[in-house]
């Protein structure tokens, strides 16, 4: 079938996500077609070099056939298999006692889901049965940060703090509240130890006004994903984490970006070596070859609900592919990748090399700032680097940065506020790593001879 064909049926009948259906009408898709290590081919021959993993998800990069094995061979040999009415499969007992062992803490208990929105949303769910089985029904508000992403579920959309998320959607609900963004570079608090201490006074005021009594949970990327790669000052997490404990509300790390090596341990709490009392996964469980999530939860709630939990009443929480076998075993691959494969390693290396180059283009006439952990890292344009000017939206930067970078053969994201994400996979070589960089040095300097944007530097 030739490209043009797959575009005007994609045209026609394919909805994509987030994303203005009239404008996808007028551009058209663009169809990928194979991948290998960290490269995308598209349907006209064009390659990419992907430093967005996907969608922050192919973190072992593309055309491992190991996983393509173990994911034929146990379609070979149960494609499936429930987890209801007590049944379970081999896959996915032990990937959830694998998760167990590598998780911080005492985070023993997992719940696995198909990806990440619904990961939150079992989170949410898990945390309201909690507080309704052990007497404490009254605990309902959840708290999340401004710019965070918590996925686009009915429940989760309302903790997510994006505006396209919210809008027309009826979302957040009254029940859900954010709290500043600890954002260094536009935080006015000031340096590191103000914006920590802002954060924690923020959470504390929230509680209050809310009433203690009737808060359930805050909820926090460990670094910002789709709100424009926020990375918080050392420290933050661990300060925020023990503020919740505090304020008696509980901690839910959401890790569907930052897991599985992104920020170079296997979890971003690890840097600052905290335990939460959930944890939401999905992307980089499976690398993306299959679709899984996973919510992973201390003994401590989990003996608390089974505990209280009426006898021999079922939790009604469940979905028909929870704990899929095919993707159980993906996972459990693409874990033995990232440890005895190396990989976490090898994007630990790379992490270094980015991070590293890309702080030498902080000199660049549109670089205001450069945010780097591991393999996952924002660069911030602006139009007055003394001033951190944020470019006017008549500019549409993104625009021309998604346009360069086609052509220039790279793929990143380029969010809709001047701020470009990176995730490159953590297979990248060191010639993987220099060419992106290229590619990128290249795209900014494309945007800066586009005859607007030029004169609006001088
Ligand atoms: N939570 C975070 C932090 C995310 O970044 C995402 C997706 O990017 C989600 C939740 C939702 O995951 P999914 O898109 O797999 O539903």
């Amino acid at each position: 079938m030739r490209a043009n064909s797959l575009i005007e049926l994609d045209r026609d009948h394919l909805i994509h996500p987030v994303i203005s259906w009239k404008g996808h009408e007028a551009r058209g898709a663009t169809v990928l077609q194979s991948a290998k290590g960290a490269t995308l081919t598209d349907a006209e021959g064009h390659t990419l070099l992907d430093g967005f993993s996907g969608l922050w998800c192919v973190n072992v990069g593309y055309g491992h056939e190991s996983i393509v094995e173990v994911a034929a061979e146990q379609m070979r040999r149960l494609p499936y298999a429930t987890g209801y009415f007590h049944f379970s499969s081999e896959p996915a007992i032990r990937l959830a006692a694998r998760l167990a062992e590598l998780a911080p803490g005492d985070l023993n208990h997992v719940y696995f889901t198909l990806g990440g929105s619904d990961a939150v949303d079992s989170a949410v769910r898990f945390i309201r049965y909690y507080y309704n089985v052990t007497g404490r029904p009254a605990k309902k508000h959840m708290i999340a940060l401004e710019r965070g992403y918590h996925g686009s579920s009915t429940i989760g959309a309302g903790l997510t703090a994006i505006p396209a998320f919210h809008d027309g959607f009826d979302a957040p609900t009254t029940l859900q509240h954010h709290i500043p963004s600890p954002y260094p570079y536009r935080n006015p608090a000031g340096d590191d130890a103000a914006v920590i201490a802002a954060s924690v006074a923020a959470l504390k005021a929230k509680v209050e006004e809310l009433g203690p009594d009737n808060v359930a949970a805050f909820f926090a990327e460990p670094i910002q994903g789709s709100g424009g790669v926020i990375v918080p000052p050392d420290g933050w997490l661990k300060a925020m984490r023990e503020a919740a404990r505090d304020l008696d509300i509980l901690f839910v790390a959401d890790e569907v970006i930052t897991g599985f090596g992104r920020t170079g341990p296997l979890f971003g709490v690890e840097h600052d070596g905290v335990v939460p009392d959930l944890m939401t996964t999905a992307k980089g469980l499976t690398s993306g070859y299959s679709p899984m999530g996973a919510v992973l939860m201390s003994d401590r709630i989990y003996r608390a609900i089974a505990d209280h939990a009426p006898a021999g009443k079922p939790i009604g929480h469940g979905f028909t592919y929870s704990a899929h076998p095919v993707s159980a075993a993906v996972g459990l691959e693409v874990l033995r990748l990232y440890t005895e494969g190396g990989i976490l390693e090898n994007g630990r290396r790379a992490g270094e090399r980015f991070g590293a180059g890309l702080a030498r283009l902080a000199d660049h006439p549109l670089v205001g700032d450069v945010r780097v952990r591991g393999l996952l890292a924002g660069v911030e344009l602006v139009t007055n680097k003394a001033k951190r000017t944020k470019p006017s939206p008549d500019l549409g930067i993104s625009g021309h940065l998604a346009r360069f970078g086609y052509k220039n053969g790279v793929i990143f994201r380029a969010f809709a506020d001047d701020i470009v994400g990176f995730a490159p996979p953590l297979c990248c070589t060191d010639d993987d790593i220099d060419t992106l960089l290229a590619r990128f040095e290249q795209t900014l300097n494309d945007v800066l001879d586009v005859a607007d944007v030029r004169a609006a530097l001088a």
